[in-house]
C-alpha cells in the first residue's frame, strides 16, 4: 500500500510504500476512493492549536503518536476481511465511522463512543485515510453510500455528523421552535439543510459577514442577523417568533457565547461547537435563574451517524462543493487549505487505484 504520513510535527507528510494490510479478527480493510482533507488535519500536521497567549495544545503530549497516518473523512471499497468479520458486501462503497472508542468503557457502551476517554480515532490516533488502505476495526464502523459519490459521502463522517451531533442534543425543540444558529460558515449552513430534511422550523442566523448572511438565507434561514446591531437579541427574538429554546454555537467565542447566553429563553438551551477559545463570559446567578442548560457537542455517535446516512442516501442532503486531488498532493492541499485557497472541501480522490505518474504530473 502506499500512504502519505506525518513523520515528525511541523514538517512536510512524506510519502511511503508498506506492505498491504492484513485484517485479523473482526477487521476489514478497504481500498480508499475518498479522503477528505480537514482542518483538523492542518493541525494534526502542525503538532497541535495555538490556545493563544503563547499557549499550546501539543498533540504529543496528547497520546498521538508518529508516524501516523492522517484522514478521518474516508470512503472505499472491501477488499479483505478478518475471519470474525462476517459476510460484506464488496460491490458496494462505504464511509468510515472514524470516532471510535474502546467499546469497552461505560461511556462507550452508552453509544457514545465519540466521547470515549481512550479513544482510537482513526486519522487521528490510529492510522485513517490518506492512503491506498484503510484498516478499520469492526464492519459495524461501515455505512453504505447509496448513490452518493465517495467525495461527496466522506466529509458527512466530520462536518456533517458535527452539525446533526449538535441538532440532535435540541431535537425535541425543533419541530415547533426556530432555532438560533451562531455563524453561518460550513457547518451552519449544513444545519439549515438538515433542519429542513428533519421537517424543523427554519433557523434564524447571526453571522458578521454579510456574504455568509446571504448565504445563510439561501439555505433557508428565515432570518439572517448581524450580531453588531445594538438591538442583536430582540431582533432575534422577533425573527424566531420569541426567545429560543434551542441556540447552537459554531464559533464558541467570548462573544458569541455571551450573545447565545442572552437569547436563549428560559428553559432553553445553549450548545457550543466551535472552538474559537475563550473563556465563559456567564454570570453564576443567571444560570440559576434562567434555568437554561449550557452542554457541549463533539461530532456525533455512531447511532446518529447512521441516522444521517439514511437522510443523505435519500438525496436529502446537497452536496458540499468539493475538489478532487491525487493522494500524492495531500502536502500542497495542506498548505492551500492553511493560506485559505481551498474553497468547499478537498477530497483526495482515486486513491484506491494509485497511479504514480499521474500524481507526479499533477503536483503543483
Ligand atoms: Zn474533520
Ligand atoms: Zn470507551
Amino acid at each position: 500500500m502506499h500512504c502519505q504520513c506525518v513523520h515528525e510535527f511541523g514538517r512536510p507528510l512524506r510519502s511511503d510504500d508498506r506492505p498491504d494490510l492484513a485484517p485479523q479478527g473482526t477487521e476489514v480493510v478497504l481500498s480508499v476512493t475518498a479522503a477528505g482533507v480537514c482542518h483538523t488535519d492542518l493541525h494534526i500536521r502542525d503538532g497541535g492549536y495555538d490556545l493563544g497567549r503563547g499557549r499550546k495544545l501539543e498533540f504529543a503530549k496528547r497520546g498521538i503518536s508518529l508516524p501516523l497516518v492522517m484522514g478521518h473523512e474516508t470512503a472505499g471499497k472491501v477488499v479483505a476481511t478478518g475471519p470474525d468479520a462476517g459476510n460484506i458486501d464488496t460491490r458496494k462503497t462505504y464511509v468510515v465511522y472514524p470516532w471510535i472508542g474502546c467499546g469497552t468503557c461505560a461511556v462507550c457502551k452508552g453509544g457514545n463512543e465519540q466521547l470515549c476517554g481512550t479513544p482510537k480515532f482513526l486519522g487521528i490516533h490510529v492510522d485513517g485515510g490518506y492512503a491506498t488502505q484503510i484498516r478499520v476495526p469492526h464492519p459495524k464502523y461501515l455505512f453504505e453510500i447509496g448513490n452518493m459519490p465517495p467525495e461527496t459521502a466522506a466529509p458527512l463522517a466530520c462536518s456533517g455528523l458535527t452539525a446533526f451531533g449538535a441538532l440532535k442534543k435540541v431535537e425535541n425543540t425543533l419541530k415547533d421552535h426556530a432555532p438560533l444558529i451562531i455563524g453561518a460558515g460550513g457547518l451552519g449552513l449544513m444545519c439549515a439543510q438538515l433542519l429542513r430534511a428533519m421537517g424543523a422550523q427554519a433557523p434564524v442566523f447571526v453571522d458578521l459577514d454579510p456574504v455568509k448572511r446571504e448565504a445563510a438565507l439561501a439555505a433557508g434561514a428565515c432570518a439572517a442577523i448581524d450580531p453588531s446591531a445594538p438591538d442583536v437579541v430582540a431582533e432575534i427574538h422577533a425573527a424566531a417568533g420569541g426567545a429560543p429554546l434551542a441556540v447552537i454555537d459554531f464559533v464558541g467565542a467570548e462573544t458569541t457565547a455571551e450573545l447565545g447566553f442572552n437569547a436563549v429563553s428560559k428553559g432553553g438551551t445553549y450548545v457550543v461547537v466551535g472552538l474559537f477559545g475563550g473563556g465563559a463570559p456567564w454570570s453564576l446567578p443567571l444560570i440559576a435563574l434562567k434555568s437554561i442548560t449550557i452542554r457541549g457537542s463533539y461530532a456525533g455517535s455512531p447511532g446518529e451517524f447512521a441516522q444521517l446516512m439514511e437522510l443523505a442516501r435519500k438525496g436529502e442532503i446537497s452536496p458540499i462543493p468539493t475538489t478532487r486531488y491525487q493522494l500524492d498532493e495531500a502536502e500542497a492541499v495542506l498548505n492551500r487549505l492553511a493560506e485559505g485557497k481551498i474553497i468547499g472541501r478537498a477530497v483526495l480522490t482515486g486513491v484506491g487505484d494509485y497511479l504514480p505518474e499521474a500524481a507526479d504530473q499533477r503536483v503543483r
